[in-house]
């Protein structure tokens, strides 16, 4: 018979889970919040934007089920204590989403290329997953059970124009990452995947293509991909909705595309 309680799963897949989830302030991060919590996780976001990550919480009645810590994601420290604080907070780690990101700048060519732009994303998206990963890990390991989700990007599945190698090759690495980590971890009952989203209206996005909102939903809509419009957060927090819940307790190792079928029809990002 199956684990899964068809009468409760619906609406609530993640009941009794505690999440982590990095650059959950804003974007892509706080709709995984938001949807989390309405599946009876508890929640713990850690971020560098303070404001917005509190006031996030705020929204809710209770910091018995959503908090907020501050972590550089690149700081090994920060991301120690924003996984003690979890632990301290609501007892234990189930899932920890390692999704902050950023796109660096728009470069023109490698010839010309920065050297600290290349560093600094690959700080962020790439010692930044590591971290978070490593620090999971070392909780999940003992508990014998946990799910470690990334985001990666359309661009680790082709090439991308606009904004920069160092995007395209750090997106690449963190699917490397979670691959590694699937085999490694597998034996203690932890499960490593990625989603890789595309085109979704975040800040990040819409700073990467240097377009306003309009100007996005017009490349997007004339690429031919599934929607033909700009994705929104909470479809790819469905994606990780997935992730963390039971019904893919056998997936592991899986890096998955949502982007409306975009990076099929356009192989290379315009
Ligand atoms: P966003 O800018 O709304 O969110 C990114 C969050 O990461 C922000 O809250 C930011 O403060 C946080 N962050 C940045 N640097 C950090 C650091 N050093 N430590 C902690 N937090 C930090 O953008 P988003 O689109 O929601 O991005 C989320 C993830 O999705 C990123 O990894 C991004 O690369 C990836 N992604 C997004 C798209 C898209 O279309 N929006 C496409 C592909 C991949």
């Amino acid at each position: 018979m199956s684990s899964i309680d068809s009468t409760t799963s619906i609406t609530r897949r993640l009941e009794g889970k505690v999440a982590l989830i990095t650059g959950g302030a804003s974007g892509i991060g706080e709709a995984t919040a938001r949807l989390f919590v309405h599946h009876g996780a508890k929640v713990l976001i850690a971020d560098i934007q303070d404001e917005l990550g509190l006031s996030l919480c705020q929204e809710f009645s209770s910091q018995e089920t959503i908090s907020y810590v501050h972590c550089d994601v690149t700081s090994d420290t920060d991301v120690k204590n924003a996984v003690d604080t979890a632990i301290s907070k609501y007892g234990k780690l189930d899932i920890m989403f390692n999704n902050a990101g950023i796109g660096g700048i728009a470069e023109s060519g490698i010839s010309t290329s920065s050297n600290e732009n290349f560093k600094k994303v690959f700080d962020v998206n790439v010692f930044g997953a590591f971290l978070g990963a490593k620090h999971a890990a070392r909780v999940m390991i003992p508990a014998k059970k946990g799910c470690i989700i990334f985001t990666s990007s359309g661009a680790s599945v082709c090439a991308m124009e606009v904004a920069s190698n160092a995007y395209a090759a750090s997106k690449h690495a963190v699917v490397g990452l979670a691959k590694n980590l699937c085999v490694e971890l597998g034996q203690y009952g932890i499960r490593v995947n990625c989603i890789s989203p595309f085109g979704v209206a975040t800040p990040l996005f819409l700073r990467n293509m240097t377009l306003g909102k309009k100007e996005a939903e017009e490349l997007i809509s004339s690429a031919g991909n599934l929607k033909g419009v700009v994705l929104e957060v909470e479809d790819i927090a469905e994606a990780a909705l997935y992730f963390a819940s039971e019904e893919s307790k056998y997936v592991s190792g899986i890096n998955l595309v949502v982007d409306g079928g975009y990076s099929l029809t356009n192989p290379t990002f315009a």
